[in-house]
């Protein structure tokens, strides 16, 4: 146990690593494995359960197994033959579990298919057990861990997994074909160990296996001891080939395959026995290819065009004497070949060890016990035959049995990997009645057999990745399930015991529909509500990034900004750090559109924007987070206009800074108009230094409006600077 403790130490140790972090963390990586389990190919249906054992099994790994069966054609597939699923017919079962129809049961009595109390399943049972969402939790997960060799498994969790029967720290010791007590130098254990070994098995499935099949605090399971009077010292561990009893295992395990080497006649095709030497002859039997035959004589050749060999052969338990065509039958010699699985087994270590190496050759492909139970596996070729046991509830059942093993071992948490099948067109489990609700007990007449509907369902807020719901609490409820829209098709969230819920995980700048249902668990009953449909809410979606301004001039800022490719557009708003208040500047439609030119401002002055996204669908505006203030200014005027004045008739005096760059000249221009877009006039003044001139206009006592701005001349050409505010004077 040692070693167990140890890993369970470090185990230890590294949650509470975890828990450093805190909560927050801890979410973000239930979301994260979320993805990673969606990634794998799990449904949604699946998720939420996988979720909450990681929580408690940070370990345990699960795997898809794709099916690509559609659920339903599965279910009628392990029905072909309705007695190859069997229920156990007991007070506590709903007979809706058993099987009514003609062959099942029959003058108002169920047919019994196996000793003594064993029916047929009904479709709804199959159902039931076949569907792994209902077995998602840490008790039944265990039908879907692989049996699979594993080097982690220790003989010491071996030995805890057989605690509490005959062969717990016990040399193996039994009673052989003669009767003679025998004890060996092994333990159970060493076998078991040596067993999974050898045949690439989980000896923690095989000890589990062997636990449920013979275990008991002493060796009375039939194969167990060898004190069968019909099998006397032979042993069979795991119940191979044991159909309808322990009888049958015995007698399969005692029953050789095994050829002597020698030369005879075997039929080289599947041919005919007749009575006479002609083809025309009465059939005596059909042979196999392969079938070895006693040679007699050799006929002439006969008016059929055939030569014939006189035989007799044994078939089927009975005998023939008659001919086969020469053709048919080679004559071989055989070298002797042992019994595929060395039996008889005529000690518990020799049925231990090859009824391991049975269970990987004919189970390769039925690596879990659902498995073996079911077989979905679509690389088997033998899809819903060939399967372990008819009980439908063994594979659960099992499970069962593994996790008390387990547990009492201290070995649940170590690594373990489940392969969960997955099926296509599941069941949408809102149809809760026939598939999510374990259908084990009738509903007690005393008890209400439905629960009110949810009402007052509504979205409170969301965030980038999350929405908020709530609604009314329904009286007598033991909790909720959640259910939300993916793809035109309501799935389940999640089951809450509050009437409120954050739905996480989600997309940004999304809306989402939702339905809330209640339902009341009872002694082992649950009862559902009816569901309060269609709330739909959208998702925020983060700051814009990349908001910066790209350039300026004396009166305009150039903005530009990252795009959110879902945004229905964006809003700007002008900021002021003294009220601290944001003032819509514009709106801009379209996700494309991510620059802007804010034009008529102020020279040399700071400016402070912001910007929001906002997603508009169905009428109904989802936001982004609003940006911090980014800061811009606009850059000094070239030129600063000094005076305008009039001191004569039709005359404007104009005077103005020296430019602060190195310019040519000024250019001075006069207009009737505010904005200089008629009558006007302008005037070029040559050298930096020259800093007035006086205008000549064409009336005198009329507003006039005065600009002015610099230039430089580069071989003859002009270029332009912005121009100097406006002044405006009344001429003499
Ligand atoms: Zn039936």
């Amino acid at each position: 146990m040692k070693k167990i403790l140890s890993v369970l130490l470090s185990l230890t140790f590294i949650i509470n690593i975890f828990a450093l972090f805190g909560t927050s963390t801890i979410e973000v990586q239930a979301a994260d494995y979320a993805a990673t389990l969606r990634s794998k190919g799990f449904p949604e249906s699946y998720i939420d359960d996988l979720v909450k054992l990681h929580k408690k099994y940070p370990n345990w790994i699960f795997e898809p197994l794709k099916t690509n069966l559609d659920f339903h054609a599965a279910v009628n597939g392990e029905r072909k033959n309705h007695s190859n699923q069997l229920i156990e017919k007991s007070s506590g079962t709903s007979t809706s579990m058993y099987c009514d129809c003609s062959q099942c049961k029959k003058n108002g009595q169920y047919v019994i298919q196996e000793a003594s109390n064993w029916v047929s399943a009904s479709e709804k049972a199959v159902e039931y057990y076949l569907d792994p969402r209902n077995f998602l939790n840490e008790k039944e997960i265990f039908q879907f861990e692989s049996t699979k060799y594993n080097g982690t498994q220790t003989q010491s969790g071996v030995e805890s997994i057989l605690n509490g029967t005959w062969m717990h720290n016990s040399k193996i010791s039994y009673k052989d074909t003669t009767g003679a007590s025998r004890t060996l130098t092994i333990t159970y254990s060493d076998s078991i160990m040596a067993a999974a070994s050898r045949n690439g098995m989980s000896s923690y499935y095989l000890a589990s296996k062997i636990r449920q099949e013979v275990g008991g605090t002493k060796p009375t399971a039939g194969g167990a001891s060898g004190t069968n009077k019909t099998y006397p010292g032979i042993f069979n561990y795991y119940n191979i080939g044991a159909y309808t009893g322990a009888l049958d295992g015995l007698k399969w395990a005692s029953t050789s395959n095994a050829t002597a080497a020698g030369t005879g006649y075997y039929t080289n095709c599947q041919c005919r026995v007749r009575e006479k030497a002609t083809t025309s002859s009465k059939e005596l039997v059909m042979l196999p290819a392969n079938t070895k035959v006693t040679y007699k004589s050799t006929t002439a050749k006969q008016s059929d065009g055939h030569i014939w060999y006189q035989i007799s052969v044994t078939y089927n338990n009975k005998s023939y004497t008659g001919y086969i065509r020469t053709d048919l039958v080679d004559k071989k010699t055989t070298t002797a070949k042992p019994d595929t699985y060395n039996r008889p087994w005529t000690s518990p270590h020799i049925s231990i060890v090859n009824g391991a190496k049975y269970i990987a050759q004919n189970y390769k492909t039925q690596f879990t016990g659902y498995l073996q139970k079911f077989n979905v596996n679509p690389e088997s070729g033998t899809l819903h035959t060939h399967e372990y046991m008819a009980n439908v509830a063994a594979a659960a059942s099992e499970s069962r049995t593994t996790y008390t093993a387990y547990s009492n071992a201290g070995i649940l948490g170590i690594t373990k990997t489940f392969s969960i099948p997955v099926f296509k067109n599941m069941p949408d489990d809102d149809n809760s009645s026939t598939t999510t609700n374990p259908p084990t007990t009738t509903t007690k007449p005393s008890q209400p057999t439905t629960l009110p509907c949810v009402t007052g369902l509504k979205a409170t807020g969301s965030d980038t990745k999350q929405i908020n719901l709530t609604w009314n609490k329904v009286s007598g409820a033991t909790g909720y399930r959640v259910d939300i829209m993916k793809n035109g098709k309501y799935v389940k969230y999640a089951t809450t015991k509050s009437n409120k819920i954050s739905v996480t995980g989600l997309n940004s700048f999304q809306e989402y529909t939702f339905r809330v249902k209640a339902y009341q668990t009872k002694s082992n009953n649950t009862i559902w509500g009816k569901y309060w449909v269609g709330v739909t809410y959208g998702t925020r979606a983060r700051r814009i990034s990349g908001f910066k301004a790209t350039g300026s001039n004396n009166s305009a800022v150039y903005l530009a900004w990252n795009k959110n490719t879902r945004a229905t557009g964006y809003r700007i708003y002008k900021y002021d750090p003294k009220t601290k208040k944001d003032t819509l500047y514009k709106d801009i439609k379209g996700a494309n559109n991510t620059t802007l030119k804010v034009s008529g401002l102020k020279n040399n002055t700071k400016y402070y924007f912001k910007i929001q996204a906002y997603y508009t669908v169905n009428g109904r505006t989802y936001w982004s987070y609003r940006t911090n203030a980014i800061t811009t200014a606009t850059k000094y005027n070239m030129v600063t206009l000094n005076s305008a004045k009039s001191n004569s008739k039709k005359k404007i005096t104009v005077k103005w800074n020296k430019a602060i760059y190195n310019c040519s000249g000024y250019q001075v221009m006069w207009s009737t108009t505010k904005n200089f877009s008629s009558n006007y006039l302008t005037v070029n003044v040559n050298g930096r230094n020259s800093l007035s001139t006086t205008l000549n206009t064409a009336q005198s006592g009329k507003r006039y409006y005065v600009r002015v701005r610099a230039y430089k001349t580069v071989n003859g050409k002009k270029t332009y600077c912005s121009w100097s505010g406006v002044k405006s004077v009344v001429v003499k």
